[in-house]
């Protein structure tokens, strides 16, 4: 989608922190971030939310969660805890309309989030 920030910044369109890249996904750090560790993991391809996902999608959804948990590993948070949260519409905080998951820790993480 040619006026998508995260399809820019996946095509590297547009500057941020990448953290990890590969074939399939981008991470970048948040340009606000909520936790001293906020890094969100982006799919290449568009896909608007959740809602949007296709059966064959499945194995992405799949290698998102495994990149989450080798970052969390390099960013020194996996032992104390994290958290990897979506956003789905507005009702759910969901502000960029690519998909893309929090990865956050660092601090200790109140729930219920707000
Ligand atoms: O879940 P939600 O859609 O609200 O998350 C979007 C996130 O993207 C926000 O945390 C915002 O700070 C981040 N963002 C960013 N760089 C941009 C635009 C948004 O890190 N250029």
């Amino acid at each position: 989608m040619s006026n998508c920030i995260f399809c820019k910044i996946a095509n590297h369109e547009m500057d941020s922190d990448i953290v990890y890249e590969d074939e399939k996904v981008v991470a970048f750090r948040d340009l606000e971030p909520q936790a001293p560790v906020h890094i969100l993991i982006v799919p290449k391809k568009h896909i608007a939310t959740v809602l949007d996902l296709a059966e064959e999608d499945n194995e992405l959804v799949g290698h998102i969660y495994q990149v989450a948990s080798k970052i969390a590993e390099e960013e020194g948070i996996a032992e104390d805890g994290f958290r990897v949260v979506n956003n789905c519409n507005e009702a759910g905080g969901q502000t960029v309309f690519h998909l893309h998951f929090h990865l956050l820790g660092g601090r200790d993480l109140q729930w219920p989030p707000g």
